[in-house]
């Protein structure tokens, strides 16, 4: 069976193309070419348009009815140029997905003709039949619409015969069902508070916006291989597998040259992202084998969010071209690395100033100063939020299991900005500060991220780190829609800025002056926030012991997690600046409960099935034939005083010796027939306990199963899945695991890790 595996594998790999060519001579030349961006809308638009859409876009305002139909007209003629023929809006439910459902431009087919049409009114609200999405409760029959509504924020695009609308997703009441309504919210909140913020240093900026640059880990197996493992399949991750004999331990494969095959998936994948104008720049592998990341240069937070969404859809849709498939799941394969997806995040003023960037003057510096310390303040204060929104069934796997990043929130500075931090806590509190000295602080603190960005070993095991002109929040799970992390980040960074302008105001209207105002309410800050910067290795036991001690929340569990969403002063937190209101998030509350809880089930199901169906008859084959080799050994030894002669020579020429009563093998000198089977005995014993050990504990998984169904409440059902269903995982996978050990490889129905882990 191994061999005929191999040969499909050859046969696949023969099939694929391992040239793939760019579609014009250079990128710039069809970069963006399937995008309603700027550049095209002002070609195809009134000017009139094109200045509603712009404004829109840059500042937020409404477009008119009568614009948006001069729009829809135009990006109709624009796709119909391009062949296409349908469009749909573009939404992210919190299925985890993208939706869509593609309606016919052709419209009014009379008299045997057909009308393209697509006006203002259908760019710009439609109601899909949305009843099976997830609503935790939030669309009861009765009000069972939901609409979306147009997003002029993020281009409109095509995607092989269709034009896409991203669009956000709402009941028929008005409440948020998306990612992207909570997320487009945050980002106004979070652009009215710094600009306040900014007044203090600069009157010119008008316009704050959030950056996001995310790097997406993955893994491609073979499709063969993905078809032939259920698990896999269904659930995106190995359930099952003993460990390859090599794994990553080498860690030959980070930053080793990618496999040919791969690189002519990667290739595609980025030629279809520059046609979409995603500014996809960076490939190479990852530490685990077959893992690789893909990481585009950042972009305003809600068109990167978007893109992400998108690129995860076309990963997908390309790697089929190439026999492909790609697991986003955070942790495919025990015992190998898993995949996340850094968010690095910044803010950028309308003056093209990064507020997380090194500055040129102390003016700037202390600008800067204020966002960096305002950041660490907003995650101190709120870092079971920020737990909270990166859990999920898969990332549990990674946040407080074997593997990192931990699920302690820290934040990591490095050891210049800790001195600078300290610095300025010592001299504020000494007194006040002389002008020389603060100019001296400014000016330091300015050189400082310069030698972060410099810093190639930086600190990797910090789940929220700075680097250098951004903050990086390195704990997203891999298949996470990076809306939910932005959205917290930002909301919890807004709702401090706005503290700290209050707090700085208070100060200067008992007439201190702003300077020192601002410096005194850092001071104060980076007083009260110690506690969560971290330096050291985030993978340590002993950090689990040193946060502890610290009063740092552990929390290993996503329903565990998943609580602190309707802590009363989150659900303020989101109130109070405008995201979402109670209702909305207890519905997201609940939603996220439930995806948790099915998702391990289907899992347990798939573990039960594969081990009662697969693994053990897989196993019984082989002892089986153990047993025959038993019962033909013992024939063979004691009752064949007719066949002896026959025997005694052959035995004879492999032993080297003419008695066979006394030949030697390797199990027995001198055995009886006894002995000579008893290795086979031993393995026989061996899999009949591992095989008992599988049955009961499916069986008893299967009980832990049906208690946890008859539970109603939520949390409850998610807590028990967790705590009393999930536990047999392990438990059956270990004697499985065992079983694929001992088992021979030819009766062995699963790919294992060596096949499906090493692509060449
Ligand atoms: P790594 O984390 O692998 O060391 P980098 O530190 O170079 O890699 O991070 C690169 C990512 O950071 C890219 O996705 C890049 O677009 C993003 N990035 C750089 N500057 C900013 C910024 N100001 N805002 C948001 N993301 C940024
Ligand atoms: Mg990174």
């Amino acid at each position: 069976m191994a061999i005929q595996r191999f040969r499909a594998l050859e046969e696949v790999l023969s099939r694929t193309p391992v040239h793939v060519e760019l579609p014009a001579k250079t990128v710039s030349d069809f970069f963006g070419e399937n995008v309603f961006n700027k550049e095209t809308m002002k070609k195809w638009l009134s000017d009139e348009a094109y200045k509603s859409v712009k404004a829109a876009i840059e500042q937020g305002t409404k477009i008119d009815r009568s614009i948006a139909d001069d729009v829809a007209s135009s990006m109709k003629a624009w796709a119909m140029s391009k062949g296409v023929s349908h469009y749909t809006h573009w939404f992210q439910p919190l299925t985890g997905t993208t939706a869509e459902k593609h309606d016919a431009f052709a419209q009014n087919i009379e008299d045997g003709k057909a009308l393209e049409r697509f006006d203002g009114d259908q760019l710009v609200q439609q109601e899909p039949d949305a009843s099976s999405f997830p609503s935790g409760g939030i669309r009861s029959t009765f009000e069972a619409r939901g609409y979306t509504a147009w997003d002029p924020t993020s281009p409109a695009f095509i995607i092989g015969q269709t034009l896409c609308i991203p669009t956000i997703f709402v009941s028929y009441t008005g409440e948020a069902l998306d990612y992207k309504t909570p997320l487009l919210k945050a980002l106004h909140a979070i652009d009215k508070a710094a600009v306040d913020v900014c007044q203090y240093f600069d009157k010119n900026v008008t316009k704050v916006s959030a950056t996001l640059g995310w790097e997406q880990e993955y893994f491609l197996i073979d499709s063969a291989f993905y078809n032939a493992r259920p698990d896999i399949a269904f659930t995106g991750r190995a359930l099952f597998g003993h460990a390859g004999a090599k794994g990553q331990q080498l860690e030959d494969h980070y930053f080793g040259s990618i496999p040919e095959r791969v690189l002519a998936y990667i290739r595609e994948l980025e030629i279809e992202c520059y046609k979409l104008g995603i500014p996809v720049k960076t490939r190479h592998n990852e530490v685990a084998p077959n893992q690789f990341e893909l990481a585009p240069v950042f972009e305003e937070a809600n068109l990167a969010v978007d893109h992400n969404s998108l690129l995860m859809d076309i990963m997908e849709k390309v790697a089929r071209r190439h026999n492909f498939r790609v697991l986003l799941h955070e942790k495919p394969f025990a015992g190998v690395n898993g995949s996340g997806k850094h968010n690095n995040w910044s803010l950028s003023t309308n003056t093209g100033k990064n507020l997380l960037g090194p500055g040129k003057t102390p003016k700037t510096n202390l600008m800067f100063l204020s966002f960096f310390v305002n950041t660490i303040k907003a995650v101190h204060d709120n870092a079971d939020l920020m737990r909270a929104v990166i859990a999920s069934a898969g990332n549990e796997h990674r946040l407080g299991a074997n593997e990192a990043p931990p699920a302690i929130v820290s934040v990591f500075i490095g050891s210049q900005l800790t001195k600078i931090l300290a610095e300025l806590e010592k001299k504020v509190k000494s007194g006040k500060m002389t002008p020389e000295e603060k100019t001296d602080l400014k000016l330091n603190i300015g050189k400082i991220p310069s030698i972060l960005l410099d810093n190639t070993d930086r600190n990797r095991t910090s789940p929220f780190a700075f680097t250098g002109n951004k903050f990086e929040f390195r704990a997203v799970g891999s298949s996470a829609n990076c809306a939910a992390a932005m959205t917290v980040v930002n909301t919890i960074m807004a709702d401090q800025l706005v503290k700290f302008k209050k707090d700085v105001d208070g100060k200067m209207e008992k007439g201190i002056e702003k300077d020192e105002a601002i410096f005194q309410i850092l001071h104060d800050y980076i007083s009260a926030t110690k506690k969560i910067l971290f330096e050291g290795n985030g993978y340590s036991e002993d950090w689990v012991k040193e946060a502890k001690k610290r009063g740092l929340s552990n929390i290993k569990t996503t329903p565990e997690a998943l609580k602190v969403l309707m802590r009363k002063e989150v659900v303020k937190l989101f109130e109070q600046n405008n995201i979402m209101s109670e209702r909305e998030q207890h519905a997201r509350y609940e939603i996220q409960l439930e995806t948790y809880m099915k998702k391990i089930q289907i899992e347990s199901r798939m573990i039960g099935e594969m081990a009662i169906a697969s693994i053990i008859p897989s196993a019984m084959k082989y002892q089986t034939s153990l047993m025959e080799n038993v019962v033909l050994m013992k024939e063979v030894t004691t009752y064949t005083p007719s066949l002896k002669g026959e025997m005694k020579s052959q035995k004879a020429v492999l032993a080297g010796m003419d008695d066979i009563e006394s030949q030697q093998l390797p199990s027995g000198r001198g055995a009886s027939a006894g002995d000579l089977v008893s290795s086979q005995m031993e393995t026989i014993q061996e899999i009949s306990e591992h095989i008992s050990a599988v049955k009961n504990n499916v069986y008893k998984m299967i009980e832990a199963r049906k208690k946890a169904n008859s539970l109603e409440d939520a949390q409850e059902k998610a807590t028990a899945y967790c705590e009393h269903v999930k536990p047999y995982f392990d438990e059956i996978r270990y004697h499985a695991d065992k079983l694929e050990f001992v088992v021979d490889d030819e009766l062995w129905a699963l790919p294992k890790y060596r096949e499906m882990l090493f692509t060449r």
